[in-house]
């Protein structure tokens, strides 16, 4: 009798002990599937690199040309977008890398290569980097000031002497 409840008590211990494993288990795992959750709200983690090909153009009057749907005047220029080779419409975030293209015509008459940042919340993207895409081959954009030897990325007076800056193609690969 005393025998068998030691044996029943082992049992009980053992499957208590069991549980107790299964437990550590399943902390274990709630606390890795919390920890990738949590890599997943780095704001580091929020985007994914994309290289995108086409000319930047003002959102509303080339999308009034594919739809035939008119934006009111006041937002005729207000939204600049990557149309990419196929037609697509990429809306572009006007930070200074996305006002230079606002700022300087020229860019807008060029086919761009553009590296871009595309984040999980948003349809925008975030201008990296620009290249010219011509003939002859690709030319990374951006301004120069040749007086005091300082880039800058959008068309503007020189940070350092005031003067005008300009543009500047330095051929890649
Ligand atoms: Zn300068």
């Amino acid at each position: 009798m005393s025998r068998m409840r030691i044996a029943e008590c082992g049992l009980r211990n053992q499957g208590i002990t069991g549980l107790h494993d299964n437990r550590f288990i399943v902390a274990a795992a709630a606390l890795f599937l919390l920890s990738q959750v949590l890599v997943a709200e780095e704001p580091s983690k929020e985007y994914h690199s994309e290289t995108l090909q086409g000319r930047v153009i003002f959102l509303a009057e080339t999308f009034e040309k594919q739809t035939g749907i008119r934006s009111v005047p006041e937002a005729r220029e207000r939204i600049l977008a990557l149309q990419t080779t196929d037609g697509t419409l990429v809306p572009i975030l006007e930070d200074s890398r996305g006002r230079a293209f606002r700022r300087d015509e020229r860019l807008r008459d060029m086919t761009v290569e553009l590296d871009v940042r595309r984040y999980r919340t948003s349809p925008v993207v975030q201008i990296i980097r620009v290249l010219e895409v011509a003939k002859d081959g690709r030319y990374e954009i951006d301004y120069w000031c040749d007086i005091c030897a300082i880039a800058t990325v959008e068309r503007k007076d020189c940070e350092c002497c005031q003067g005008p800056v300009e543009l500047r193609r330095r051929k890649v690969n």
